[in-house]
């Protein structure tokens, strides 16, 4: 009997025992093609021997020290490495074990930004439906995944929630991209004005839409859009790239590709890919400076931050990434996969959409290609899709997100950096047959 409290007892796992490059390994050795890096997460593959080394190298030396006490060479580095990535502005980064709490380090941040600018009246949060910011209750009640939510209600915080940028469901008929988006900005302000935009501290957003939704960018100039309302209103920009970024849609940072600068900007999951656990917060100068030229020092702080393994396995990732060029390789991949999945889906009856950006595709299942009606929630497609694709050797994201009564089937595929075109191939049959096979 296993003593471990599983995700779903009642489904019993195979026990996994090694990794080689983008496969996984079980005790009965069978392999798995890791078509999804797990939740977006194993950029690098199961087995990057200089990551390994890393992380063995820095246990030799010092494994851990507490950050009330000292800093450490790993997260210097680190944050050095990732400041040089980011965005104009950004000056700062404040180390987690993962995503959900850069999320409440973002939200708490946010609040204390204002009452050390002298706006405490500022407590209000904004957020997206079909979102997804984590399990802890900060992170929970940003997000929009009401099928995540719904238990919770009660112990929620009051998050105000718009719509999200989805240009599959949400764009009227004939309606441009560029209509779309200004129609979102346009709801998003009126919510600000309903609220008391005096009131509001942040709007929270992920860069490309993850886990709800299967990899959703926004349509072109709606980021810039939700920039300016939120500067007219002197409301800050949360950006939530724990999914979307670490170079998984071809820049290290999703928001590059949007032209805008957030306030602050989280990460996680590709950071240390895997290797350790490890978040972060990037912080725009300005709000750092409120923080230290104010009350001095930020009310927050987790044990493990800027765990010194972990950010040796960080400062290896990001190395590996610049080295070896892997940027350009996601983007050159990821339109190779995009359009192998496009072709073969083409006329594919249950397939609605193929979307993504670089290494980051989501496919959306539908039981009527023409109408876009969604199949029966209780046939749960996308869970039978990834049982499928399991039995065959291959590991996808599931997920089907229920919000404003329109349940979407999806399946995420976000390999590793290092996949190559044979194992993209492999993807897309595998795909295709389980689809087949839970349709
Ligand atoms: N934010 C986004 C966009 C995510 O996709 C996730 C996890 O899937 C989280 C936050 C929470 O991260 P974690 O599960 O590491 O706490």
């Amino acid at each position: 009997m296993s003593h471990v409290f599983h995700r779903d007892p009642s489904v019993a796992l195979p026990v996994v025992v090694a990794g080689d490059g983008p496969y996984l390994i079980d005790r009965d050795g069978r392999r798995y093609l890791d078509a999804s890096g797990g939740a977006a997460v194993s950029c690098l593959g199961h087995s990057d021997r200089e990551v390994i080394a890393a992380i063995k190298a820095q246990l030799d030396v010092l494994p851990y020290a507490h950050t009330s006490f000292f800093t450490n060479e790993p997260a210097e580095a680190l944050a050095e490495a990732l400041v040089s990535h980011a965005p104009e502005g950004f000056s700062r980064v404040f180390f987690v074990s993962g995503g959900s709490e850069a999320v409440e380090a973002a939200l708490k941040l946010a609040r204390q930004y204002f009452v050390e600018i002298g706006q405490p009246a500022r407590h209000r949060i904004v957020a997206r439906r079909q979102s997804y910011h984590g399990g802890t209750i900060g992170g929970l009640s940003a997000g929009g995944n009401v099928a995540r939510r719904e238990l919770y209600g009660p112990i929620l915080l009051d998050v105000s929630h718009v719509s999200p940028c989805y240009a599959y469901r949400g764009k009227e008929p004939g309606e441009s991209d560029d209509a779309y988006g200004a129609r979102l900005a346009a709801e998003l302000d009126a919510e600000l004005l309903r609220l008391g935009p005096e009131t509001v501290m942040a709007f929270v957003a992920e860069t490309v839409v993850g886990a709800t939704l299967g990899a959703v960018p926004a349509v072109a100039g709606y980021f810039r859009r939700v920039r300016e309302v939120c500067d007219r209103h002197g409301v800050l920009l949360i950006l939530d790239e724990v999914m979307s970024g670490m170079g998984r849609t071809g820049t290290m940072y999703a928001c590059e590709q949007e032209g805008i600068v957030p306030d602050l900007l989280c990460v996680s999951k590709g950071i240390g890919a895997g290797y350790q656990p490890l978040g972060a917060t990037l912080v725009h100068e300005r709000i750092y400076d409120a923080i230290v030229s104010g009350s001095g020092a930020f009310r927050h702080a987790h044990t493990f931050m800027g765990h010194a393994t972990a950010c040796a396995a960080g400062l290896a990732v990001q190395r590996a990434i610049a080295e070896r060029g892997l940027l350009p390789q996601v983007r050159s991949l990821g339109d190779a996969l995009l359009s192998a999945l496009r072709e073969r889906f083409a006329e594919y009856p249950f397939v609605g959409d193929v979307r993504g950006r670089g290494l980051f595709v989501g496919v959306e299942l539908v039981a009527d290609r023409e109408s876009r009606q969604p199949f029966e929630p209780g046939r749960a497609v996308h869970k039978r899709v990834k049982r499928a694709a399991m039995a065959r050797g291959m590991l996808c994201y599931p997920n089907g997100g229920t919000a404003d009564g329109v349940r979407g089937d999806h399946v995420l595929l976000a390999p590793a950096f290092i996949v190559d075109e044979r194992q993209l191939t492999i993807i897309v049959d595998t795909l295709a047959e389980a689809i087949d096979e839970a349709t």
